[in-house]
């Protein structure tokens, strides 16, 4: 068998060539791209990337979609401007999510992913409802796009994301699972968490995390082997359950200290996968 590939979750905005040259002199030749809610997604801007990510030999196994006005700076900040949840941005974000399945299309990527936000656990809620049905047509357009639309994890427990997806009944909504949200979030151990949603992860991040000091806080983000996740026992838990795409190493920070925690990951992973 061949061992699960290793990648990193980056940020486009900047020059083509110079973030895929970037990205790969850390010693990675895939991963998964992040669209800031102000880049380019004009046919042209996708032609670029393309044309560099051939260039460099550079696999992308997802893109992922930001909004602008997003921060997630607390946990009251993070419910307010994070994704689908907030209704007075929703109708743009919308379009700027159709736009990135596009964008994607154009890229020849299988799966888009975003963080949707945090999703009320009541299923009768006018917040659940709108996001549902947006979540539904954002699916419809991947599906003509050839692609799964993946949740990223971490604000909601696994039983209420499987009973979302459920809801939504699109067999292309997928997850990207990551553990180290779960932990931040306080939503509960992420390897139980794993195992329960098991059948709809098509993508991971690798990264850590400790959990919260207090309730109604954020825990704290850790250099991957640092943290709370336990990366032996996820790595493990992939494997046993079959998953065989990309390791995405993400780790928010920037910089140098983004370099050198990447360059430590890789080789951690290097060690477990
Ligand atoms: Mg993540």
């Amino acid at each position: 068998m061949q061992p699960i590939e290793i990648g990193v979750m980056f940020w486009g905005g900047g020059d083509p060539l110079e973030t895929v040259r970037r990205v790969k002199s850390w010693g990675v030749s895939c991963g998964q791209i992040g669209l800031p809610g102000d880049m380019d997604l004009a046919a042209a801007s996708a032609d670029a990337w393309k044309k560099a990510l051939a260039a460099e030999g550079f696999t992308l196994v997802t893109v992922f979609t930001a909004y602008s006005g997003e921060s997630y700076a607390d946990l009251p900040t993070v419910q307010k401007t994070v994704g689908f949840i907030p209704p007075a941005t929703r109708a743009d974000r919308e379009a700027r999510t159709l736009l990135a399945s596009d964008f994607t299309a154009r890229l020849g990527v299988p799966s888009l992913a975003t963080h949707i936000g945090f999703v009320p656990h009541d299923g009768n809620h006018p917040d659940y409802v709108a996001v549902r049905d947006m979540v539904t047509r954002v699916c419809d357009r991947c599906a003509d796009n050839g692609q799964t639309f993946a949740l990223e994890t971490g604000q909601e427990p696994a039983a209420t994301l499987n009973q979302f997806i459920a809801d939504v009944g699109r067999p292309n909504l997928k997850i990207n699972f990551d553990p180290a949200n779960m932990i931040l979030y306080g939503t509960g151990d992420p390897i139980e968490a794993l195992e329960m949603v098991k059948e709809h992860v098509v993508s991971v991040h690798c990264k850590d995390g400790n959990w919260p000091k207090a309730p109604g806080t954020l825990g704290e983000e850790q250099p991957l082997g640092r943290g709370a996740v336990g990366m032996p026992r996820f790595i493990a838990k992939l494997k046993e359950i079959g998953y065989t795409n990309a390791l995405s190493i993400e780790r928010e920070v920037h910089g140098d200290q983004q370099r050198r925690d990447i360059l430590e990951a890789i080789a951690l992973l290097e060690k477990l996968r």
